[in-house]
């Protein structure tokens, strides 16, 4: 069997207030696989969402080890990352994180902006992951003419259109009702049957039992979970 593309190995992130050193995570080990649907759990402040955005490269730890796809990642340069980020990961957000005065499409575009090498297939790009979501007829619309379940299946196809390895979702449900929660984490599992690795942060139990993996944190600490 293939190396696990995330392994994380007594990884800590800490803060600093003057010289007290605060702990947030504690030793993380945690294996996450290319088959993986899933979430993790804990109590408000526990840490998920400082895990979740070293995962994404959006922050970094400050010590121990984070292998990607077997290459040791902890300590890259800031163009390196990006360019990490922007070919591996795709990022959603509880609150959607839309650009308000652009529509659907731009909205969706945005990631193929930062891309090195400039894309060529934008117009195919965009509309497939649009089409993806449910969404292609909404391409003219902005944000503010789209309910928010929309909005989120739109942030989720801006995830997309980079054809990232691995999702990640902090609270993506947080700011939707129970059955549009429902529609979105059906649609998560479809991505997954479809082979997209997904991990999400809730604190719903709910919406963590839709997944197959359920990883709790407690405190910075990790209790791996078992498969369902
Ligand atoms: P969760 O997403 O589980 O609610 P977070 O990962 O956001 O938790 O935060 C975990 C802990 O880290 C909290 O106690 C929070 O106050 C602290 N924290 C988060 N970001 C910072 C920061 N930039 N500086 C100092 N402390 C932080
Ligand atoms: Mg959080």
């Amino acid at each position: 069997m293939n190396n696990p593309p995330v392994q994380l190995r007594d990884l800590e992130k800490a803060y600093y207030l003057g010289d007290e050193e605060i702990l947030v995570l504690k030793k993380i080990n945690l294996d996450i696989h290319s088959d993986d649907f899933m979430a993790i759990m804990g109590t408000s402040g526990s840490g998920k969402s400082t895990l979740m955005n070293i995962i994404g490269f959006l922050d970094r730890p400050t010590r121990g080890t984070y292998l990607l796809k077997g290459q040791d990642v902890s300590h890259l340069t800031d163009d390196d990352e990006a360019h990490i980020r922007n070919r591996e990961i795709g990022f959603v957000y509880q609150n959607f994180n839309l650009l308000p005065r652009c529509t659907a499409y731009e909205n969706v575009a945005m990631p193929l902006f930062y891309r090195p090498e400039k894309a060529t297939d934008e117009h195919e790009r965009v509309m497939h992951a649009l089409e993806i979501v449910g969404l292609a007829d909404r391409a003219k619309h902005k944000p503010n003419e789209m309910s928010g379940g929309q909005r989120q299946r739109v942030a989720i196809a801006r995830a997309l259109v980079t054809d990232p390895s691995i999702l990640l979702a902090d609270e993506p449900t947080g700011a939707l009702d129970t059955r549009t929660s429902t529609e979105i984490m059906e649609f998560f599992e479809r991505l997954h049957e479809d082979g997209c690795t997904i991990i999400i942060v809730t604190h719903e139990h709910e919406i963590a039992e839709m997944t197959k993996r359920i990883v709790h944190i407690r405190d910075g600490k990790i209790e791996d979970g078992s498969y369902r």
